[in-house]
């Protein structure tokens, strides 16, 4: 199957080409020809499966080749998106797909000066890229109109309504008009997306590529166990030890990616933090800076990062566990992307023995153990294995010291709902015609 054989017009091959794309990933291959023919769509599809060009290119051929000239202030096609770096990405993406076609894109996001945006969507753009929040603010400003809006695609689906978007959404669904095409994309489908796909979509097609389990086949991934307070240290003889050029790291707190930069760079490493409370244009400065290897190490929570595609990323390390056992997956499809292979190391202390059960469990893995002499944690951590066991092991008669970890007080499954869990492959059940949005207040910028 070729790009040619989906239907694409000879501007956007042109530019595929150029791109060095040959072969339509499988995402690609359900979504271009279902979107051309004007189908809404609602795709189990996670970053990493090639998910942007399945929706971006089609929606580029259906703006060039149909609908009328785009007005002022107006908008044609809208996609949503949870962050401003995705935003980035994704307008970067579109912008590279529709070089050869006389459209107009842009990309809106808060964090920055609104008055630029503001004169830009002026003149009008045919396909924008907004968070939801940003575009509110605009449209209630004048500056947008959606009365010519043809196409919506919500990217990230999941993440938005995680981030407590789904007011904003609610308020961006009144003001569309009720006739357009949708586009939901969501690495997770639980049942306030469900809910929403009930709202937004209508009958739509349910495809569903490689099951988020699959996405780590190419990613080498084991465990360091270690206690944690000395995950610092070893984190810094792992590196020097494994002489690691570009690190993608994740910690789980704001404090602890601020934390883990100062350590670092009071050693004299190259290193750079990304989180929500940073402003917008250091966030992008030190994403830039680490995706044209400027810097060494990058330290990011799992929201500044989700989505994110950085090229031939070799190593994505976990300072600290996810506490979603799905964003382990979204972390480590950061590395041995696109047939590539690349590596995992979690760095794991006893506190963290229940995350990392309930990942092996989704991954259906026992993830490797590979201890580092001189760092063997005082507080083991219990061993685990794929079937969510945490595995008591009987005390040693003769050790002084309490070395079970807390193990036999750990009660397994309590931080994460079975639903969070997830089966391994995600079911797209069929979607219920009800009101929405009222799922509760949700933190932003976590
Ligand atoms: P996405 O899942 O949309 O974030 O895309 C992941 C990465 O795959 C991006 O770097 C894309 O440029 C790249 N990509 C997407 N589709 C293809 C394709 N058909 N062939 C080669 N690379 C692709």
């Amino acid at each position: 199957m070729t790009f040619a054989t989906l239907g694409l017009i000879e501007p956007l091959l042109r530019s595929l080409e150029t791109l060095g794309y040959q072969t339509p990933t499988p995402v690609q291959a359900q979504a271009i020809p279902a979107v051309l023919a004007g189908r809404d769509l609602m795709a189990a599809a996670q970053t990493g499966t090639g998910k942007t060009a399945g929706f971006a290119l089609p929606l580029l051929q259906l703006l060039a080749m149909e609908g009328p000239k785009v007005t002022a202030n107006s908008v044609r096609a809208l996609i949503l998106v949870p962050t401003r770096e995705l935003a980035e990405q994704v307008h970067e993406a579109v912008r590279q797909y529709a070089e050869n076609l006389p459209l107009r894109t842009y990309a809106v996001y808060g964090g920055v000066s609104i008055n630029p945006q503001m004169m830009k969507l002026r003149s009008g753009v045919d396909l924008l890229v907004a968070t939801p929040g940003r575009l509110l603010d605009l449209f209630r400003q004048n500056a947008l109109k959606f009365n010519q809006l043809q196409t919506l695609v919500l990217d990230e689906a999941d993440r938005m309504l995680d981030l407590g978007f789904s007011e904003e959404l609610a308020n961006i669904y009144r003001a569309l008009p009720k006739k357009r095409q949708t586009l939901l994309f969501s690495a997770t489908f639980s049942d306030d997306i469900r809910l929403l796909a009930g709202q937004m979509l209508n009958d739509p097609l349910s495809i569903e590529v490689s099951p988020r389990n699959v996405a780590a086949n190419t990613v080498k991934q084991w465990i360091v166990t270690v206690d944690k307070k000395r995950k610092p240290e070893l984190f810094v003889h792992l590196m020097r030890k494994g002489k690691w050029k570009q690190v993608l790291v994740f910690a789980k707190t704001r404090n602890g990616v601020d934390a883990l930069v100062e350590k670092l760079q009071g050693l004299g490493i190259n290193a750079d933090g990304i989180h929500g409370d940073k402003p917008q244009a250091t966030r992008q400065r030190a994403l830039d800076r680490f995706k044209a290897s400027e810097v060494q190490i990058l330290v990011a929570t799992d929201v500044a990062a989700r989505g994110l595609d950085i090229e031939d990323l070799p190593l994505v390390v976990n300072f600290d566990l996810p506490i979603v056992a799905e964003d382990y997956i979204h972390r480590i499809g950061r590395t041995g992307r696109a047939g590539s292979t690349g590596e995992a190391i979690s760095l794991v202390c006893a506190d963290e023995v229940n995350l990392l059960s309930a990942i092996e469990m989704l991954t259906r893995q026992t993830l490797k153990r590979q201890n580092e002499p001189d760092f063997e944690p005082e507080h083991r951590v219990p061993d685990t294995d794929a079937s969510g066991q945490v595995i008591k092991k009987p005390k040693k008669p003769k050790k002084p010291k309490a070395s079970g970890g807390g193990g036999g007080k750990r009660n397994l499954g309590k931080w994460v709902d079975s639903g969070e869990v997830a089966p391994a492959e995600p079911s797209i059940k069929p979607v219920r015609k009800v009101p929405v949005f009222n799922t509760g207040p949700r933190k932003r910028k976590p």
